[in-house]
């Protein structure tokens, strides 16, 4: 089975993601994540990745493109979460899967209302050792992972400029791929303005058919 979260940021994907990639045993690729891991390495992607990212960008379809395709023949089951997020990528994504033979299942668009977005994106802390999301309000911070040491960080992107720029980047770039994954009909609608454990329950419904 593959899948692809779809939404803006902020909607949820990377939370959802950790459920569904160990209810359903599915292969979490987070292009988000791993340009992350490649800033902190500090590779030639990440070098070339971190100005478009800090600052709201996407990154440059050809970069993303190559990343995900070279782990996409890694695995037989997969959670897209972060891609594709433009045309150019949704195309690309289809040569690569008629190449491998494989399908997309399931296209998840997390529907929450913009205002709202806004807020969860400037609460929003992350673990820099696994990645796992908190919200400031939360009471406790455990990761999901047990890191021994937990680095709790907001990330450069989620600081109000940023977070301005990636809804634009959203909107004119990634909201385009509603349609193109509606006239395929394999794109289903989840109210995610709901508490996560709400939302997790919506897709379990339509997992389980
Ligand atoms: P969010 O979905 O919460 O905005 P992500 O962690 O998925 O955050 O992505 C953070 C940043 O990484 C994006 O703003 C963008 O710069 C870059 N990025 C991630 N995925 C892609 C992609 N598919 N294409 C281009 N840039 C991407």
């Amino acid at each position: 089975m593959n899948i692809i979260l779809l939404g803006p940021p902020g909607s949820g994907k990377g939370t959802q993601s950790t459920y569904l990639s160990s209810a359903y045993n599915l292969n979490h690729i987070s292009t988000g994540d791993i340009l992350r891991s490649e800033i902190n390495e500090k590779t030639k992607l990440g070098l070339e990745a971190k100005s478009y990212m800090n600052s709201g960008n996407l990154v440059p379809d050809n970069l993303i493109i190559e990343m995900v395709s070279k782990k996409l023949s890694l695995f037989s089951s997969v959670l897209l979460d972060g891609f594709p997020r433009t045309l150019n990528q949704a195309e690309a994504l289809d040569n690569e899967l008629a190449i491998l033979d494989k399908k997309i299942d399931y296209v998840f668009y997390f529907d929450v209302p913009t205002e709202n977005l806004v807020f969860r994106l400037s609460q929003r802390i992350s673990c820099k050792n696994c990645s796992s999301i908190f919200s400031k309000n939360d009471e406790q911070f455990i990761c999901l992972s047990s890191c021994i040491e937990q680095v709790l960080y907001q990330r450069e992107d989620d600081k109000p400029e940023a977070i301005s720029k990636r809804m634009e980047s959203y909107v004119s770039l990634t909201t385009p791929l509603i349609d193109f994954y509606d006239k395929k009909q394999i794109m289903i609608k989840i109210n995610a303005n709901k508490p996560i454990l709400e939302v997790s329950k919506e897709i379990d419904l339509i997992m389980q058919g």
